[in-house]
């Protein structure tokens, strides 16, 4: 299919814009056979992982089409550095949003009427003003791009009602084509997304949902949250960039300060915070190096920053989409990155029950309980979790992966039927209405009031469990609760109750295999995949070649990797190229790059290659 494809003269265009422009040798599938669906004017809804490439997929066809192709992008925050990353490649592109004044807004608008923009970024409710619409009816338009459009979808986490309006485009530009894009639609996301856009006619093209650079890593919390964090902040990813997920404000706040006083450059971000504080933060983490932003799920969306190496989770998401799309903001420049979560029995109780609490309608609750189901049972498989999510998506994957957890580290499980009888008549013995540290309380034979108070030291469950510690059964616990042996009360007091499900269990009918908590043995890390390999002879010109980026980068008030990713700057620290036409080859440096910064570049690489000269020979003492 591809071959074919690759003759027909409008790829073959494709193929030198991607080359000339972007700098890269070859497209990943499916960008080629988008582009070509686009480029012959078809609508398409493209489904691709975080990372996979999709803006490649309307700017091509935006760069060759006649007109201007317009990008309607939820966060106008991130607007400014999508169009600084384009200029940067000589493509005219501008954004019309809030921020500019209205003499600049004039001004976006004249050129839009001149045809002197290749791509115009615009919010859903600029979009949506007759004004801008009268506007746009005025101008050529060569595609409509929607962004993140599972945005459309009143069940995600990300709803916009604006994006509902969309299909307004279709009805007033029939002609133009249009291509929706997301990272995470499960299907019933997708059928929303083609029916409220309009986009039956579409082609659908969904790449693999696998990000294989990113490590999947869950761990129970053990009290030690805040330790364990800093811990592997530390060791594995000392001074560089991360984001960290929190559930309450109050708790981004306090690990932020915590991170801060242990010497990690982080920052706090919630809704909670001026709006001022906020961007500066924001622009802090997109511009500096190695800063951790400690945020609620405010935070990320949209955020193309190519070097996030970790997204560390100390709550549980609501759902498997909510996780892959979050944990998906690290690594998009497909270097070697970190997946990390920890998450308790405190999690567990309090997700349930403010789904219980929300005011949602029965139909939304039973969608929303459905997803949390799945994704603890994603915490506490014992199984390739790589494999597990991909199936989520409808994906698959042969073999178990060998760079997650679970297939780094294999749990350990143990036969937990007696106990897990022992906690579920426990709770049916006190009545059904008590949380878990009571009950663990009962089950160790503890002698206080509340035990006194309501007679427990006689029910036959009392001391009978003093063969586990209470960590043992907070895990015991935790795991009926996922596996949905147990629920949490209604009235959100953490009381638990038995459910269908449990009946099996108490009546001794079925073996239950638990996870073992895990000891935490000394780190076997594993071969990493996509790890930036740097040899130690080469770091010197690394750092060079990173001072450079930096210099050049804020000159311009722009982020480093806009100006070069890292990779590129791997690449030529290997590769040392001596002449423009060998920094040409270097994947990410296209035309207008080389032109402009292939000299200063280079004469980095021929410093580096001097002083090394320099150097007396290696291995003389
Ligand atoms: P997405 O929007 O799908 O998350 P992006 O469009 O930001 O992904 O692309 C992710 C990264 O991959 C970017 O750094 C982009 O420049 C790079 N990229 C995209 N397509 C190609 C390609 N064909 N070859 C090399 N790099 C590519
Ligand atoms: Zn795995």
């Amino acid at each position: 299919m591809t071959e074919t494809l690759a003759t027909t003269p409008d790829l073959t265009h494709a193929r030198e814009v991607l080359r000339h422009t972007f700098g890269y040798s070859d497209f990943r599938a499916p960008q080629d056979r988008i582009i070509s669906h686009l480029i012959g004017g078809g609508d398409a809804l493209v489904l691709m992982p975080t990372g996979g490439g999709k803006s490649l997929c309307y700017q091509i066809p935006a760069i060759m089409r006649e007109g201007t192709g317009i990008v309607i992008s939820p966060l106008i925050a991130l607007m400014q550095d999508q169009v600084s990353s384009l200029r940067q490649l000589g493509v005219r592109a501008a954004f019309l949003n809030s921020a500019l004044t209205p003499e600049e807004a004039g001004q976006v608008e004249q050129q839009l009427l001149q045809e002197k923009l290749d791509l115009l970024y615009i919010a859903p409710e600029r979009l949506l003003k007759p004004r801008t619409l009268e506007l746009l009816r005025q101008t050529r338009i060569s595609l409509f791009a929607i962004d993140e459009a599972h945005c459309v979808s009143q069940w995600g986490h990300d709803f916009r009602p604006e994006y509902m309006q969309l299909s307004l485009l279709h009805e007033r530009f029939p002609e133009t084509p249009r291509i929706a894009l997301t990272a995470t639609a499960d299907k019933p996301t997708r059928r929303e997304i083609v029916q409220r856009l309009s986009l039956q006619q579409a082609g659908e093209f969904i790449a693999g949902f696998d990000r294989p650079n990113i490590r999947y890593q869950i761990s129970e919390n053990n009290g030690n949250a805040k330790q364990r964090l800093l811990q592997f902040i530390h060791q594995e990813h000392p001074r560089e960039s991360g984001i960290v997920y929190c559930l309450s404000r109050k708790r981004v706040d306090e690990i932020a300060s915590w991170l801060q006083a242990n010497e990690i450059d982080a920052l706090p971000y919630h809704a909670g915070l001026d709006t001022q504080t906020r961007q500066h933060h924001q622009s802090r983490f997109l511009r500096d190096e190695g800063v951790v932003i400690v945020a609620t799920i405010a935070f990320g969306m949209g955020i193309d920053k190519p070097d996030v190496r970790f997204v560390a989770h100390l709550n549980l998401p609501k759902s498997i989409e909510a996780y892959y799309q979050e944990t998906g903001r690290a690594g998009r420049d497909g270097q070697a990155a970190d997946a990390w979560m920890i998450y308790g029995l405190q999690d567990v109780i309090t997700l349930r029950q403010m789904q219980v609490a929300s005011d949602a309608d029965e139909q939304h609750k039973r969608v929303e309980r459905h997803k949390l189901d799945a994704m603890l049972a994603f915490c506490e498989i014992t199984s390739c979790r790589r494999q597990r999510l991909l199936d989520y998506f409808d994906d698959h994957l042969e073999q178990p992966c060998g760079n997650c957890d679970t297939c780094l580290q294999p749990p350990e499980t143990w036969d937990a039927t007696t106990a897990s009888q022992m906690a579920l008549s426990c709770v049916h013995r006190t009545g059904q209405r008590f949380g878990v540290n009571h009950l663990i309380d009962v089950l160790l034979g503890k002698e206080n009031d509340r035990i006194l108070k309501f007679g427990h030291h006689q029910v036959s469950t009392y001391g009978i469990g003093i063969d586990h510690s209470a960590a043992q059964w907070r895990t015991v616990y935790r795991q009926l609760i996922a596996h949905g042996l147990l629920s949490v009360d209604l009235e959100g007091y953490g009381g638990l109750r038995l459910t269908q499900a449990s009946r099996p269990v108490l009546r001794g009918e079925t073996q239950l295999m638990l996870r073992k908590a895990r000891k935490r043995k000394a780190k076997e890390r594993g071969e990493r995949p996509h790890a930036l390999e740097l040899s130690d002879s080469n770091r010197p010109l690394w750092q060079a070649l990173k001072s450079l980026r930096l210099e050049l980068a804020q000159t311009q008030g722009v982020p480093a990797y806009v100006i070069f990713h890292d990779a590129t700057l791997m690449e030529m620290a290997q590769k040392r190229p001596r002449d423009k036409q060998q920094l040409a080859t270097i994947s990410g440096v296209g035309d207008r790059k080389l032109e402009r910064y292939g000299d200063a570049f280079l004469s980095v690489l021929k410093n580096n290659l001097e002083s090394e000269q320099d150097l007396p020979a290696d291995g003389v003492n």
